[in-house]
């Protein structure tokens, strides 16, 4: 019995500290904008990156599904005529398996469609709709957490800046990034994983 116990706690310690293990950037194998064909920036403005904001892209997509066509359609629409953006609006997306994707560029002012203003905001964003429609999957809140302790130390930010987008708009104006996916802010779920992965590997 107390050989089990034993072999029960060693477990829980290994599985624990594996999920608590900062990866590198490098072993955040980031998918780089050539991979999704991303057209070129236009001329953009840079700001001083001072925290984190978490969106949800608002438009169901199937988690199995590849989002590299998609995130390519969500450029080519931003910078045309309706949006006229510089580039695709969040500085990083996370599809339905947890892959992390490169956006605009983290030192360029993202994009919204809301009335915050998102200078010295780090955008991710994680492809599909998040409010009503789905349920975020572990590799995705993995990958969220994984990529805003990397910012944090890159940037030099506070894991307590990281929030939601609704966070910073008039009640009721957007339910960005979704109740399903905003309740780990809100629980601090995410913020609190980011803090003992930077205090345990950093
Ligand atoms: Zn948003």
């Amino acid at each position: 019995m107390l050989a089990k116990i034993f072999l029960f706690c060693t477990l829980l310690i290994l599985f624990s500290s594996c999920s608590s293990k900062l990866l590198t950037w490098n072993e955040l194998n980031i998918i780089p904008r050539t991979v999704w064909n991303a057209n070129p920036p236009r001329e953009y403005k840079i700001h001083t990156i001072e925290r984190i904001t978490i969106h949800h892209e608002g438009t169901f997509f199937h988690q199995d599904s590849s989002a590299l066509q998609h995130i390519k359609n969500i450029q080519t629409w931003g910078m045309g005529k309706d949006r006229n953006w510089i580039d695709v609006p969040y500085h990083f997306l996370i599809d339905g398996k947890g892959n992390i994707i490169e956006g605009r560029n983290p030192l360029t002012v993202g994009e919204t469609n809301t009335s915050y203003d998102p200078t010295g905001h780090v955008l991710i964003s994680v492809i599909g709709e998040y409010h009503k429609r789905q349920m975020p999957r572990d590799e995705q809140i993995n990958s969220i957490i994984q990529l805003a302790a990397n910012l944090c130390i890159r940037y030099n930010l506070n894991p307590d800046s990281i929030k939601g987008h609704r966070d910073y708009c008039k009640p009721g104006e957007t339910s960005c990034p979704g109740d399903n996916l905003y309740k780990y802010l809100q629980d601090r779920t995410i913020q609190e994983k980011v803090k003992t992965i930077l205090k345990n590997n950093y």
